[in-house]
């Protein structure tokens, strides 16, 4: 049975998605990116699944889960979609998510890389991941130290069963041009070094607040909650 999600309930998320691309799309021109893709992720935390298949209706083709209980207890109720695992990742929690999600944007240690691993390689798979860089600098953020990054990167190459794709990074609210630049910078610097395995053609950058802003500066994956969903309706942990 298909529930009627064109209904004029759920009308909001087409609105909203529409606006994004046509914000992107200009922003693509202004900044002189027309030819390149900019993909999109829905971020779903505190998102009922009927909610967010309307956006699959819509046309999004990536979710963004961000805490490993929430997404086991949604998914089973969502559209075939791709996932990506874009919060906090505890090592032992790892196996939970493994099978189901497409990439894991959070990593930020040799240890959880080392976890996604072994697990990848016993599951006969191969994850493709990006490194969570703190480039603010801020004290309450996850993410590695820009400066730690490319070594980072280096030890995890080497490790079987996952592929580190690019970087992902939240610039603190209200961040200015200078902090867009120095992860593009970082991220093409990267990517210059040509690391065996390590493909860096992802740069997540971009979220309600600033997905513009990240499209000036080389973003290619935006991860939008707020401005597609609206606001949260419960408190974040
Ligand atoms: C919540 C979240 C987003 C989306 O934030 P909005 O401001 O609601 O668009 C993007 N990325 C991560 C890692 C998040 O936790």
């Amino acid at each position: 049975m298909t529930t009627d999600f064109s209904s004029d309930k759920f009308q909001f998320v087409v609105e909203n998605y529409r606006e994004i691309c046509y914000n992107i799309q200009n922003a693509k021109v202004k900044y002189g990116r027309e030819s390149e893709n900019v993909e999109i992720m829905a971020v779903t935390k505190t998102v009922a699944p009927e909610i967010v298949n309307a956006a699959i209706d819509c046309g999004v083709t990536l979710l963004g889960e961000n805490r490993v209980q929430e997404y086991t207890a949604k998914k089973d109720f969502y559209r075939p979609c791709d996932v990506h695992f874009i919060g906090h990742l505890q090592t032992n929690k790892v196996k939970y998510i493994i099978n189901d999600v497409k990439m894991i944007q959070s990593v930020d240690s040799v240890k959880l890389a080392g976890e996604i691993s072994r697990l990848a390689v016993k599951n006969g798979k191969v994850m493709d991941i990006l490194i969570e860089v703190n480039i603010g600098d801020e004290l309450s953020k996850s993410g590695v130290d820009k400066r730690v990054a490319l070594p980072l990167i280096s030890e995890i190459s080497c490790l079987p069963g996952v592929r580190v794709r690019g970087l992902m990074a939240i610039p603190p609210i209200g961040s200015r041009d200078e902090i867009y630049l120095k992860l593009k910078d970082l991220f093409e610097n990267i990517k210059s070094e040509d690391i065996p395995g390590v493909s860096m053609d992802i740069l997540s950058v971009g979220m309600s607040g600033d997905y513009e802003m990240a499209v000036k500066y080389g973003s290619n994956l935006v991860r939008i909650g707020t401005k597609l969903f609206g606001a949260r309706k419960y408190m974040e942990v």
